[in-house]
């Protein structure tokens, strides 16, 4: 595909789609039916459908029955783990070979001209950004990911919180599952928010920003304490009449969902003509600038706080504003 049809690279070689990052038409006013139809069938084509696809199979043959889950035992539990780590190796696996190992599709549609495996860094274990995302991500990240599904689990088999089932509530669920990637964002801006209070940012969330040229291995590349409170909003199903299936599908996306930010290609090529969009440039924007983009504009909290980043040139002249007024306000207090 010829990418530049798509946007324009500067000198370095980095890629801006034309296109400004938009804010789906949920909650912003005037509120537009025409526009919301327009934007309905990308809320789900094709990434939710897939985790949404992904969580079915989970739930439908591979969960042990509901006795065997009511103790915690080493097997099934191991198992969980090992499914969660198969997971994230094949999907993030994929992502990366094709498109960071093999180069497919060069730097086509690539936001960063640079490659990280040449980037070595003292900010990386082994100065290496792919180990140190590698160790992050199966060390802590994939243990607490999986310690959270166990626990709603176990929960459920023993009937401790408000489940409920398809038969009895069957509107409730939908409403619920539908809503699940709406409720993960508003929860992961919320989190986002107070891990860069400064504090927190330089003993925690930095651990993340080190990936500023993210690559699919960056997505789950945090500290431990970022890793908890990151799959922390999965704990809703104990709070909310809800059913595994959505349990499973709120971690799946909490987790194999978070390749899609960082994946730092804007079109994923699927041959001569045709490329599926990543919308990743709203998190690779807050990669790059760190104090912008904290959620990816399904609800428009960054909009409503003043740090939203569109990727245009407009965008950059209002960020940068805001950061010379913040910068004057520090001088000021000095
Ligand atoms: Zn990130
Ligand atoms: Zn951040």
């Amino acid at each position: 595909m010829d990418d530049l049809k798509f946007g324009t690279r500067n000198k370095r070689g980095d890629y801006t789609p034309n296109e400004p990052v938009t804010v789906a038409p949920l909650l912003v006013w005037p509120w537009s039916i025409t526009a919301f139809l327009k934007w309905l069938p990308g809320y789900f084509l094709p990434w939710n459908v897939m985790f949404m696809a992904l969580a079915f199979v989970i739930w439908k043959y591979t969960l042990p029955a509901a006795g065997t889950m009511q103790s915690l035992s080493i097997g099934w539990i191991a198992g969980i783990w090992l499914r969660n780590m198969a997971i994230i190796l094949i999907i993030y696996g994929a992502l990366e070979l094709r498109l960071y190992v093999r180069r497919r599709q060069g730097n086509r549609f690539k936001y960063n001209a640079k490659w990280p495996s040449e980037q070595p860094s003292d900010v990386f274990m082994f100065r290496s950004q792919n180990i140190d995302n590698f160790i992050r991500s199966f060390g802590t990240g994939i243990p607490i990911w999986t310690a959270y599904e166990v626990l709603g689990l176990w929960a459920w088999a023993n009937g401790w919180g408000p489940w409920t089932t398809f038969a009895e509530n069957p509107v409730w669920l939908a409403v619920f599952g539908l809503l699940i990637p709406v409720i993960h964002e508003v929860h992961f801006y919320l989190i986002h928010r107070l891990i860069h209070v400064p504090f927190l940012y330089r003993w925690v969330h930095s651990v993340h920003h080190n990936s500023v040229n993210p690559s699919p291995w960056s997505s789950l590349s945090m500290h431990p304490v970022e890793h908890l409170l990151y799959w922390s909003g999965s704990l809703i199903h104990l709070i909310l009449p809800s059913h595994p299936l959505l349990l499973i599908y709120h971690t799946q996306l909490t987790g194999t969902g978070a390749v899609i930010g960082h994946v730092g290609f804007d079109k994923i090529e699927l041959g001569q003509e045709r490329g599926v969009d990543t919308h990743a440039y709203a998190h690779y924007l807050h990669h790059k600038y760190f104090e912008v983009n904290y959620a990816d504009g399904t609800v428009p909290l960054d909009q409503w706080f003043g740090t939203w980043h569109d990727g245009t040139k407009e965008g950059d002249a209002l960020m940068n504003a805001r950061f010379a007024e913040k910068r004057a306000r520090m001088n000021a207090r000095r």
